[in-house]
């Protein structure tokens, strides 16, 4: 299924849309709410209609409140298919933080802490402007993992470890992904600063969070100017 073609089909994998003629329990991918519903696709994904209507940020949030994930590779790779999460674009900025938080604290089994971070990360994100990577030399997904590890350390600018701590994520991501050179790509800078914010919680915090290393990345064919053979994630499928 090539990426592009999704934009008419499901949401979630781009299959085609299924009509029943008696509507069934169905629960939403992203919501997790079970509603009646006529339609999923082939492979069963179903969105109800307030998550068809959300804006990237809006359903990162959604999804993340509701998901019971402990893995945020998974959980960003889920995200990334759908329309409303661009190729490339500052929701990446948040999609770092909501998702480690997410595995964070649902390991922790603490949903009130989540959902108030996650609203919390969303505003700090916010501010990251689309391009920073190139602008200002500091990757937006990089700030993601500072921004996460600041909220699960309550740092302030007047903090000591958790200032540290926070700080040091930032340079770490931020040292792999710019040793990986440009042109931007948010999907493989994602995948590289989820893969240090993990390494990072283990050696630092005990916390030991499940993380596909071999990943391979879905989404080149959006990509222009991939990297391909240079990339970590790339491989060619010969489509
Ligand atoms: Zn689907
Ligand atoms: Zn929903």
């Amino acid at each position: 299924m090539m990426m592009s073609e999704k934009k008419t089909g499901c949401m979630v994998c781009g299959e085609e849309l299924i009509y029943t003629d008696e509507p069934e329990k169905l629960q939403c991918v992203y919501c997790k709410n079970e509603y009646d519903s006529n339609a999923k696709c082939s492979a069963g994904h179903f969105v109800c209609d307030s998550c068809h209507a959300l804006g990237a940020v809006e359903l990162i949030e959604q999804y993340c409140q509701s998901s019971s994930s402990e893995n945020p590779l998974e959980m960003a790779v889920t995200l990334m298919k759908s329309p409303r999460v661009k190729m490339h674009g500052p929701e990446h900025h948040f999609l770092v933080p909501a998702v480690l938080l997410t595995a964070y604290y649902n390991i922790k089994k603490d949903k009130e802490a989540k959902l108030k971070k996650l609203k919390v990360a969303k505003g700090r994100s916010e501010k990251i402007l689309g391009g920073f990577c190139g602008f200002y030399g500091t990757c937006g997904a990089a700030v993601g993992t500072g921004i996460f590890i600041s909220l699960i350390t309550d740092s302030t600018p007047l903090a000591k470890e958790g200032w540290r701590q926070s700080n040091l994520i930032t340079a770490r991501s931020l040292e792999t992904i710019a040793n990986h050179g440009g042109p931007r790509c948010c999907k493989r800078n994602t995948y590289w600063a989820l893969r240090e914010a993990v390494k990072f919680l283990d050696e630092h915090f005990g916390v030991k969070i499940e993380i596909n290393e071999n990943i391979i990345c879905e989404f080149n064919e959006l990509n222009k100017e991939c990297l391909e053979d240079e990339c970590r994630y790339y491989q060619d499928k010969g489509l």
